[in-house]
Order: C-alpha cells, then sequence, then structure tokens
C-alpha cells in the first residue's frame, strides 16, 4: 500500500472531530497521485458523503464540465476537499473542524507534490490568502514555494448564482498558460539559477 492509500484508509476511519460521528462516508480525495493540478474545495455534502467521493453532486457535474472547457477530465487531476467529513445541513466548516483536518491536507499535497493547487471557494482559498476576500483574489495566482495557488470561486457559487458562472469560467480557462509557464520554467531552472523563478 502507497503512503497516499494509507492516508486515505487513515482518514476514512478518523474521528478526530464530531463531524466523525455522523458521517456515513468520510471522503478523503481522489485522482492520480502524481498530479500536476490538485483542487481543494469545501466539505463534503450529501452526494458525497453517500459515496465517499468528492464533486459528485451538482457542482461536482459543473466541475466537470469547467475541466472539459480546458481539455481535461477528473482522471487528470486530484481532488480534496478541507474536510473529509459532511458538516451536517452542509453547514459551513467550523474552525476545530478545519484545525482537526488540516494536517491530511497538509499530508496530502506533501505526498501528491502538485504544480498548481486550485482553491475552491473562500475556506480552501485561506490556504495561501488567509484575510483576502475571494471577489478580490479569484483568478490571481500566486505562488508560495514550488506551488502556484490559484483561487477561484466554488463551483456551486454559480450553480446558485449565474453571475459567478463567466467568472469561474474566465477563471479557469488561465489554468493551462499558467501551468506551461510553469513547465516553461522548470526547463529553464534546469540550466539557470532558481532567482530566475519570479514568474508569479
Ligand atoms: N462541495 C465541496 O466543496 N466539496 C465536495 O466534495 C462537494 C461539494
Amino acid at each position: 500500500m502507497t503512503e497516499l492509500e494509507q492516508l486515505c484508509d487513515q482518514i476514512r476511519t478518523c474521528q478526530k472531530c464530531r463531524l466523525g460521528l455522523r458521517r456515513t462516508h468520510a471522503v478523503p480525495g481522489e485522482g492520480p497521485s502524481s498530479p500536476s493540478i490538485m483542487f481543494v474545495g469545501e466539505a463534503p455534502g450529501y452526494h458525497e458523503d453517500q459515496q465517499g467521493r468528492p464533486f459528485v453532486g451538482a457542482a461536482g457535474n459543473y466541475l466537470d464540465e469547467l475541466l472539459g472547457m480546458i481539455g481535461l477530465s477528473r482522471a487528470d487531476v486530484y481532488i480534496a476537499n478541507v474536510i473529509k467529513c459532511r458538516p451536517p445541513d452542509n453547514r459551513d466548516p467550523q474552525p476545530d473542524e478545519i484545525e482537526a483536518c488540516q494536517p491530511y491536507l497538509e499530508q496530502q499535497i506533501a505526498l501528491l507534490q502538485p504544480r498548481i493547487i486550485v482553491t475552491l471557494g473562500r475556506f480552501s482559498m485561506r490556504l495561501a490568502f488567509a484575510g483576502a476576500t475571494i471577489s478580490r483574489v479569484h483568478g490571481t495566482p500566486k505562488r508560495i514555494g514550488d506551488i502556484v495557488y490559484f483561487p477561484m470561486f466554488h463551483p456551486a457559487a454559480a450553480l446558485h448564482q449565474p453571475r459567478y458562472r463567466s467568472l469561474i469560467e474566465q477563471d479557469i480557462k488561465k489554468l493551462p498558460e499558467i501551468l506551461s509557464d510553469l513547465h516553461a520554467l522548470s526547463d529553464e531552472s534546469e540550466s539557470s539559477p532558481p532567482e530566475q523563478l519570479s514568474l508569479f
């Protein structure tokens, strides 16, 4: 069993917070083990809790559509959430729940080593943009260490409020260019000093 699989198993049996008592299934996340892009949502909803898989409800169908717009599918990316168990009635995750779950997300990121982390919604945005407002920073990449964080509105926002749809779609269409810039930079860095890695 790989370290990633072990971590997912640990998440499936986790009882570190109250959400462990009520869930049907924890939702560790899924995708390839060396993805270029990792998406991080907020928390499982009803369908995710039923199936133990991330983004399989209406917001997930829209995420699939967004990926299709840039020539990708779920098989190409890793998808996880800030918290791994469904909060009752889909309420916002509470600070102690986020804190209890945080080491899982940190370990996932360390094992997966994605080039880009797309944060979906305001909770995962805090990974890289603490204190920011999503309406200000969405669509603006920020490089921290080896990872470029790219904040987007949550796909569910577009389902509830159609005015977000064009913003989300404009944002996702920036991803291929960011990724190819990163690939170009890593090619360059093989022959250049690291100071040149300052695109973001
Ligand atoms: N919304 C999320 O943030 N995550 C899911 O897995 C599903 C819906």
